[in-house]
């Protein structure tokens, strides 16, 4: 049987052009409901090709993006410190460089984007609440940030993407950071899972579907917790935990808005 485990040969960390926008419906972001603090869409941006060097800045731009998420309320170390760990700079085209610790989602090509921090946080946290998974899945890797994040404390973190393009460059990016022997990349359709590699401790999903696929339910070890966004339009982040061979207990959390899970592969 051929290995799950993608491991590609080339190695072309470099960054891509892309220019484009992020709309208010492919945002990845949290919806702020009673207007007190604005949903951080960013604004669409050209594409620029102005040399942006964070250099030794963003460990400072991180140090702040980890004091607000301390204020937004997330709590748990093991997170924290994962996202002080990883350069998120690195992940988003050079023209967004000096964009990557705002408090906003940020395109990443293909129509995609890479999730605003504080939802990383909050669903990286929610999965791991009370436990210390070892095995994990990220459904829709994206440029590979939050699988990044995963892979600082989590012993074997598998991500699925159905874009031929992002998976490249999430492999690229988590090669050029030395993630990529921690975290193993599958091209194709998530909604399917990983059946060979299942159970799972935890599953993440990154893009919202109208309904979390059973396949995803089945691939969660008891006790083990999903998170992942639900709804069309009006989506909420939904919590399920496995309780027992057939019984999964589920709790709705914040309004977010995540680009569409959809079936199939692109090439
Ligand atoms: N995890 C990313 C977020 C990427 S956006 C981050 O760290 O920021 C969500 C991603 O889900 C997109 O790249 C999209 O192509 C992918 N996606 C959507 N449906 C999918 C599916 N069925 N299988 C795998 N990936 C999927």
């Amino acid at each position: 049987m051929p290995s799950p485990f993608a491991t590609g040969s080339t190695n072309r960390f470099g960054r891509s052009s892309f220019g484009g926008g992020v709309s208010a419906t492919n945002s990845n972001t949290r919806v702020i409901l009673h207007g007190k603090v604005p949903a951080n869409v960013p604004a669409v941006r050209s594409n620029t090709s102005t040399t942006v060097n964070l250099g030794l800045n963003s460990e400072r731009s991180r140090g702040m993006m980890i004091a607000r998420l301390r204020k937004q309320g997330i709590q748990d170390e093991r997170v924290l410190d994962a996202m002080m760990a990883v350069p998120r700079h690195l992940f988003v085209d050079e023209g967004l460089a000096s964009r990557a610790y705002e408090d906003a989602a940020l395109p990443i090509g293909y129509s995609q984007t890479i999730s605003q921090p504080w939802v990383v946080a909050r669903m990286v946290s929610a999965m791991c609440e009370n436990r210390v998974p070892v095995k994990v899945l990220e459904v829709g890797a994206g440029c590979g940030y939050q699988s990044a994040v995963l892979a600082q404390f989590i012993k074997e973190v598998h991500a699925v993407e159905r874009i031929r393009g992002l998976y490249d460059m999430a492999r690229d990016r988590l090669r050029s950071l030395k993630l990529i022997a921690r975290v193993r990349l599958t091209f194709g359709d998530g909604m399917a899972g990983l059946p060979g590699v299942a159970p799972f401790d935890g599953i993440i999903v990154a893009a919202a579907g109208i309904k979390i696929p059973q396949a995803l339910l089945e691939q969660l070890a008891i006790g083990g917790r999903l998170i992942a966004p639900e709804g069309s339009t009006a989506q909420r982040l939904i919590l399920i935990e496995r309780t027992g061979a057939t019984t999964w207990r589920r709790e709705e959390l914040e309004s977010v808005r995540f680009v569409p899970l959809k079936p199939g592969t692109q090439l």
